[in-house]
């Protein structure tokens, strides 16, 4: 294990670099390296695994990281400011992290790192969303996602049916990764607090069938379901479908049903009927 003991306390980093924390780049660091070792504690198996960090900031999360097994890390800073402080880190690391300063959504993570790869991140808010989808999308080029989102996008990810929080993430996440909250952080953890508390979910890819629909059917029919929530499937699937009756009772759903009334294999069945059937909105 790479002991790092010798860094000083990230608090130092910080006032010596003059790293003031910016909104625009939502920038909320944790600082107590308790936590930072619990998550990737919690994470997964490191070994021999290649790990992708959005947003190292001054380091706290990749401190934890480089003492891990991971076989490298790679971490993504859009903030040029951090490269500097984070030097001491690369030197301690011997070539096992490299920094690379880009914004994580025009990167794709999997050409960073060979496999088996690994995505932590203490995610920037204003990102952490799209960059989810995008990992989504390629989900099987990954081991695992533990990555902290602000509690109510995590909530939304691990949604069950008939919940408020259901809806379109719960969804696409649930049907393509197993989906787990490791843990909920208040505010108070981070430095600056943000507004609101934060949880770790760890998205681990599912084994998915050669018949599964594809990403763009799954996607195009559950945003047409939940884009009105409040309709019946029979009214909100009619633009996407035509007249989505038959197409719906073939898989057991009810025309009257809401969207979110319908579990996660019951939109995998519609979209693949769908998919598979002579209806005229059948996708090509
Ligand atoms: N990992 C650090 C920690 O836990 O203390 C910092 C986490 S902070 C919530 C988010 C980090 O992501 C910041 O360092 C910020 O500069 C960086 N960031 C924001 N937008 C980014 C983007 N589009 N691409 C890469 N990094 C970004």
């Amino acid at each position: 294990m790479t002991d790092l003991s010798h860094l000083p306390p990230l608090r130092d980093v910080i006032a010596k670099h003059d790293l003031g924390a910016k909104k625009a780049f939502g920038q909320h660091f944790l600082l107590d390296l308790n936590v930072t070792r619990r998550i990737v504690r919690e994470a997964g198996d490191f070994i021999g695994v290649a790990v992708v960090e959005v947003g190292p900031g001054p380091g706290g999360l990749t401190r934890a990281l480089v003492e891990s097994p991971a076989r490298e890390v790679v971490a993504v800073e859009r903030d040029r400011r951090f490269a500097a402080a984070l030097e001491e880190l690369v030197q301690a690391s011997a070539g096992r992290l490299r920094l690379v300063e880009a914004d994580a959504l025009q990167v794709d993570a999997a050409e960073l790192v060979a496999e088996p790869r690994a995505v932590v991140s203490n995610l920037p808010y204003n990102v952490g969303t799209p960059l989810l989808l995008g990992w989504l999308k390629h989900i099987d080029r990954y081991r695992f996602l533990a990555l902290m989102f602000q509690k109510e996008v995590a909530d939304r990810i691990v949604a069950r049916p008939r919940t408020p929080a259901y809806g379109r993430l719960a969804v696409m996440c649930q049907w393509l990764a197993e989906c787990r909250t490791l843990f909920d952080l208040p505010a108070r953890a981070f430095t600056p607090p943000p507004k609101v508390d934060s949880a770790v979910i760890r998205l681990s890819p599912r084994t998915r069938p050669a018949d599964d629909p594809d990403f763009a059917t799954m996607e195009s029919l559950v945003a047409a379901a939940f884009g009105q929530r409040r309709k019946m499937l029979r009214a909100s699937l009619k633009s996407l479908l035509g007249t989505p009756e038959p197409l719906l009772l073939s898989v057991g759903i009810q025309p009257t049903w809401r969207a979110e009334e319908v579990d996660v294999a019951g939109f995998v069945a519609l979209a693949k009927a769908w998919k598979q059937g002579s209806h005229p909105s059948a996708p090509s």
